[in-house]
């Protein structure tokens, strides 16, 4: 499969547009062929059309069809081989064995898809059979389930390629759930991204999806992006990347005369919070695993730290200016997101003390490290300590009390991980920090770093407003699913025209509730 710069409108290829893209390689800041071209607000409307006829069809395809489709998007993408990987670097900065690791990443949520719409049991069937001799009114049969919601608009992360982007959670969930997709590609990897879409087409071909299950379109301006969560026949939205981007097509979605529900994932600054003794104990150590993880992928990740909170501890800050010193940065995804980061941290420096920079990296969107610290009341008076700076940059602060540490937790908004370093007897001491901490996050960490979401049944990547717009929904894992669903129940329906899945054979063989009890 080659990169041919175009839209991809179902099964259709497509450039109508005259406004080229281009992606650039941040390394270098050479440009990387071909042309792209912006689509038209036509293209997207033949891909909306064609996703919600899609629909009518792929609604009603069976979980193990499904589970086929997605497989086969995992072995289209595996033979793509080393040109998506050669690509995946060139447009990201992205070392190889990052773009190896994502790859394994993303095949592995597929298969964990196909896997969950095997089994069956997802779908939530409830049964409550009728009583027609109640008194004084006979009880109707009722029987409920998850069904998918319609078209779904999807927005790439920029910051995950392969795993957050055209084959990423958000598509996956949506296409198991019985849902269409319209993708509109991240212009930091447009290559990429258009090798993993026809790799989605190339998979619904062989498994005789129909047309529309999948559309991609690309543009590096806010216009498609807003046209496909106003287009009337869309019905949900997944995206992840900056709150002013997911806020604005939160209140977008809002204002239609049809709402309809966003799951943006947006920023979050993850704090970590070290434990007196244990910082004591264990300073050295942590100091060292603290660094990894602010640089690890040039501080790209959703869930880097952002925020240290400890009890003032000089040895602790001296050992992390020392590792700090010495941590590396490297070149940044795009134009964009350094110069959010350069202005993050010139922000940062009016209010807190620079503990150290780290080494000063080569390259066109070259980062450098740097960790600040603050006392307390100047993080308590400060907005802006208080906001994400997206790369490899974080803030310690020194809280000079147990009370300030509460203090800190107290006054935290929504993250999408809180972590606590802490022995079990300190930990049990600080049973009410970590009552508070469940109460902010959408995952609660003990005794490791945020960064690195495993892709399972139990995860939670999400969390309260701002790190979502959707607290009780997850974008990692396959709880992700039931945000394209909606529960729907049949009162009295004839046995024949239910779901298979609510039918009295129950012939999948599914987990379902009978009368408040889980049977098979
Ligand atoms: P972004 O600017 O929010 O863009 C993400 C996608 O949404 C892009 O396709 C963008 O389109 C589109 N978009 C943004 N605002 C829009 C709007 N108002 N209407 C319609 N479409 C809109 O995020 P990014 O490019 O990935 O990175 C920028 C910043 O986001 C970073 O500096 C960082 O602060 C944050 N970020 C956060 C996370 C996280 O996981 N929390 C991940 C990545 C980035 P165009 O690019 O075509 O305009």
């Amino acid at each position: 499969m080659q990169v041919l710069g175009k839209n991809l409108i179902g099964f259709t290829e497509s450039s109508e547009g005259t406004v080229g893209i281009q992606a650039i390689n941040p390394a270098s800041g050479e440009p990387i062929g071909p042309l792209f071209f912006k689509a038209t607000t036509s293209e997207l409307d033949l891909a909306v059309h064609k996703a919600n006829e899609a629909f009518a069809i792929y609604r009603k395809i069976s979980g193990a069809e499904k589970a086929t489709f997605l497989e086969a998007i995992a072995t289209e993408i595996e033979a793509l081989g080393d040109s998506l990987l050669e690509r995946y670097t060139a447009e990201s900065g992205l070392p190889l064995g990052r773009a190896q690791g994502e790859r394994g990443r993303t095949l592995g949520q597929l298969r964990l898809f196909a896997s969950l719409l095997k089994e069956g049991s997802w779908v939530n069937a409830i049964i409550d059979t009728a009583q027609p001799d109640r008194q004084p009114l006979p009880k109707p049969d009722l029987r409920a389930m998850e069904r998918p919601l319609g078209p779904v608009g999807i927005f790439g992360a920029s910051n995950f390629p392969l795993a957050f982007s055209v084959a990423g959670g958000d598509t996956v969930s949506a296409l198991a759930a019985g849902c269409p997709v319209v993708f509109k590609g991240h212009p930091s990897h447009l290559g990429t991204s258009e090798l993993a879409g026809r790799a989605i087409l190339a998979a619904a071909q062989k498994t005789g999806m129909p047309d529309g299950v999948f559309s991609l379109v690309f543009d590096d301006s806010i216009e498609i992006g807003q046209a496909l969560v106003k287009h009337p026949l869309i019905k949900a939205v997944g995206f992840t990347g900056s709150l002013r981007g997911g806020k604005s097509l939160f209140d977008a979605a809002a204002a239609r005369p049809e709402p309809i529900p966003v799951y943006a994932e947006m920023g979050s600054i993850n704090p970590v919070f070290i434990l007196p003794k244990t910082l004591k104990e264990k300073g050295d150590v942590l100091a060292q695993n603290y660094m990894n993880s602010v640089t690890m992928g040039v501080g790209q990740f959703c869930t880097n730290p952002g925020l240290l909170v400890i009890e003032k501890d000089d040895a602790f800050v001296a050992k992390l200016e020392s590792v700090s010193a010495e941590s590396n940065g490297g070149v940044m995804l795009n134009k964009g997101i350094q110069s959010v980061y350069h202005k993050g941290i010139e922000e940062f420096e009016k209010y807190a003390k620079v503990i150290s920079f780290g080494k000063k990296p080569e390259g066109f969107t070259a980062a450098q490290p740097v960790i600040f610290k603050a006392d307390y009341q100047t993080f308590k008076g400060s907005e802006t300590l208080k906001e994400e700076v997206f790369g490899p940059s974080s803030l310690v602060v020194e809280a000079s009390s147990r009370e300030e540490i509460m203090e800190v937790a107290h006054n935290l908004s929504g993250h999408l991980t809180a972590t606590v370093f802490g022995s079990p007897k300190e930990l049990a001491e600080y049973a009410d920090l970590l009552e508070l901490l469940e109460q902010k996050v959408g995952r609660l960490i003990i005794n490791g770093f945020p960064t690195g979401v495993e892709v399972t049944h139990a995860m939670v990547h999400g969390g309260p407003y701002p790190a979502t717009t959707d607290s009780r929904s997850t974008s990692v894992g396959t709880m992700s699913i039931t945000r394209f669903t909606r529960p729907v129940c049949y009162q009295d329906m004839p046995d024949t025209l239910l779901p298979v899945e609510l039918q009295n054979q129950n012939s999948l063989g599914i987990w379902r509730k009978v009368n408040g009890e889980m049977v098979k």
